[in-house]
């Protein structure tokens, strides 16, 4: 399955919709802030372009889509201010996502964002041109040596494919059976599948990266990820393991066919700090100069305060179907074209009984990392 045709985040701005539904992704994004400002200010203690091309990759549509081009924008002028530059850099700005991404959503708000800019930085400011470019990033997308930044946040989980030889040729079907990622009690030949898939699309992403970032160019990149070397740990494929779950159940109940469950894989691959370095070392362009990792609550609050021990409420249950929302608004374009809509509402209704339940015995986390990189000169 190619990623391509299947993933787009939910559209619109309505209940179900990504739009509503992107708080974890938003905390992710200010977490990696400082990294981020930390980059854009190295970049530009070395180069004061007239032009600045700065890219978002996996840009979606929502809240999230222009607050990272803001808080972009507000970085840069704030560095041509400080070093008393006489007029503002002209801004080119490209958000790119898969062409199923809801492009017009994010076009239809830009006149008020660009009247916002005029208010909050003045007449002197840009010009910024902001422009929609639809396309893999698995891939080339943009012009070479045209970039000097790139920003891209809870994208990078996602691989290019389904890692292929995940079916057996043995009759037996999928290596795989009832599960629909890495699990506790998937085979190695799974693992193997999935880490391979992940170093074939990083080798690319960078190399295409690499022509389209001038020397000195920087990539801030925040993606899901683990900790242990071991994929089977728990942190890192959690989410997918209670949905395979609810998938079962809801097979037991009739409303879909077991081999359908086995024959789905989720074209997602949560990396170690390992694999991320031996991309990054064999592929040869870029430095890194930073990785860190922090741990995200599922639900996307920091937690403080809540009582892991106690027996689950009405509260921890409603929990679990927030929980379930965001995760629908990302999956549910793929899981539909699967195993059809008419199986989504049970489906997701079943997650979160089930994330609720999980929730109100531990807290639930997922890993993230966030990498600075620098295009070598
Ligand atoms: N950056 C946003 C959106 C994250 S959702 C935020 O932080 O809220 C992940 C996005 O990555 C989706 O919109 C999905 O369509 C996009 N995506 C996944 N694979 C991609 C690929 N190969 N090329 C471009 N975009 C991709």
């Amino acid at each position: 399955m190619e990623v391509m045709q299947v993933l787009h985040m939910n559209k619109g701005a309505g209940e179900t919709s990504y739009a509503t539904n992107s708080t974890v992704q938003s905390n992710i994004i200010s977490t990696a802030k400082p990294l981020t400002e930390e980059a854009i200010l190295d970049i530009f203690n070395h180069v004061l372009p007239e032009s600045v091309g700065i890219a978002d990759l996996g840009c979606s549509s929502g809240p999230n889509t222009l607050l990272v081009v803001s808080e972009i924008l507000d970085v840069i002028y704030a560095k041509w201010q400080q070093l008393g530059r006489p007029c503002s850099p002209e801004f080119r700005v490209y958000l790119n996502d898969l062409i199923g991404n809801d492009f017009n959503n994010v076009f239809g708000s830009l006149p008020a964002f660009y009247n916002k800019l005029k208010e909050e930085k003045g007449s002197e400011f840009g010009p910024c041109f902001i422009s929609g470019v639809p396309g893999s990033f698995y891939g080339r997308v943009f012009p070479s040596k045209s970039l000097h930044f790139v920003h891209s946040s809870s994208s990078l989980h996602w691989l290019s494919q389904v890692p292929s030889g995940l079916e057996s040729k043995d009759g037996r079907g999928s290596w795989n059976k009832g599960k629909i990622y890495i699990s506790k009690t998937s085979p190695d030949c799974v693992l193997e599948a999935y880490s391979s898939q992940f170093q074939k699309d990083w080798s690319v992403f960078l190399k295409s990266r690499a022509e389209e970032i001038v020397g000195g160019g920087r990539m801030v990149l925040s993606f899901m990820g683990r900790r242990s070397t071991d994929p089977r740990s728990k942190e890192s494929y959690y989410q997918w393991e209670l949905l395979a779950r609810a998938l079962m159940s809801i097979v037991s109940e009739g409303l879909i066919e077991e081999k359908k469950v086995d024959s789905f894989n989720a074209p997602y691959y949560a990396p170690s700090p390992e694999e991320v370095k031996f991309g990054i070392y064999t592929e040869g362009s870029f430095i890194l100069d930073r990785l860190e990792m922090f741990e995200i609550d599922w639900d996307g609050g920091d937690g403080d305060g809540d009582n892991y021990d106690a027996p689950p409420t009405s509260s921890t249950l409603s929990n679990g179907a927030r929980v379930a929302k965001t995760i629908r608004a990302v999956v549910e374009s793929m899981l539909e074209s699967h195993f059809g809509g008419d199986a989504m509402d049970g489906l997701f209704q079943r997650y979160g009984e089930m994330v609720g339940n999980h929730l109100a015995k531990t807290r639930a986390k997922y890993i993230n990392l966030v990498i600075s990189l620098v295009r070598k000169v």
